[in-house]
């Protein structure tokens, strides 16, 4: 276990890939903190399951990412509960479609307050404590959109390619202080998001479930299958370990092959 007395924090970990990064942490031993909105049943059943499934301790925060002054809060209660912050995921993220004339203003806002801006907000909260400790690991998931685009997505882009340009900036900033700082850049993953947005795809385009995944959701995905959220959650363990210590301001695409093409 290589997280054994190590506290991490995920943001965005009530569902998806945020969830499933935390209980990997979990079972390599880490004490855990999740962030998200949901129904407080699901979340305290996420928060239990991990506790009774691993041997450690979780704690969440319902902090909402888009307000800097409830992210301070958020670091502190990792610090308070278990005396460290050592791991730092930013991947709490939504999204918006739509063409840039009719993009609402407050959608704008939204994306690049959560899906960039929080991650500084987060890091310069970590930072101090990990410096002191002269190790940290800070992963951010981005996006195969951090690499390139697509039309009707400006802010999920632009907020994508920043994080990218964050993580750069950050992990030249602490080479030298055992902290790295990476992202992660997911193609389509299965998720229940993804999995939701299926029926209203067939009835809008009068496809069958397996034309939507494989010409609308799997279009750009060379290998024609989607991320899984464990895989994802894999790589995020292994930049976590010391044979990952050599890795920093980097950008690891896990898209399938989309951003080779
Ligand atoms: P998800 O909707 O399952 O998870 C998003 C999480 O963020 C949830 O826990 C949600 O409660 C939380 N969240 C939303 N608004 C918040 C706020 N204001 N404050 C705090 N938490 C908030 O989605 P997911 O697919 O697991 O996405 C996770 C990350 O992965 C996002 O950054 C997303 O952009 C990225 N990503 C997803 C895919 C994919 O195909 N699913 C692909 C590439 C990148």
């Amino acid at each position: 276990m290589i997280l054994k007395e190590k506290t991490a924090i995920v943001t965005g970990s009530t569902s998806g890939i945020g969830l499933a990064m935390a209980r990997a942490f979990a079972r390599e031993g880490a004490n855990v903190v999740i962030n998200g909105f949901g129904k407080a049943e699901d979340i305290e059943s996420a928060r239990s399951g991990i506790e009774a499934e691993f041997r450690v301790k979780a704690v969440y925060s319902p902090a909402d990412l888009t307000r800097p002054e409830e992210i301070a809060g958020l670091i502190k209660l990792g610090e308070d509960s278990f005396g460290s912050v050592d791991v730092l995921v930013n991947n709490a993220g939504v999204q918006y479609v739509s063409p840039i004339e009719d993009f609402p203003a407050a959608k704008w806002e939204q994306i690049i307050a959560l899906n960039l801006s929080s991650a500084f907000y987060t890091m310069q909260a970590a930072i101090p404590g990990m410096k002191v400790r002269k190790w940290g690991r800070v992963i951010n998931t981005a996006s195969a959109h951090s690499f390139v685009a697509s039309p009707f997505k400006s802010a999920y882009v632009a907020a994508k390619h920043g994080i990218a340009g964050l993580t750069k900036a950050a992990g030249l900033e602490l080479a030298t202080h055992g902290i790295t700082v990476n992202c992660i850049s997911p193609g389509y993953v299965w998720t229940p998001l993804v999995e939701s947005q299926i029926p209203d795809t067939m009835k809008a385009r009068g496809m069958t479930k397996e034309q939507v995944m494989n010409d609308v959701l799997l279009a750009a995905q060379p290998t024609k299958q989607f991320v899984t959220v464990e895989q994802v959650a894999a790589l995020a363990v292994f930049l976590c370990s010391d044979a990952a210590s050599q890795i920093t301001g980097a950008n690891l695409p896990m898209d399938g092959g989309w951003t080779a093409q």
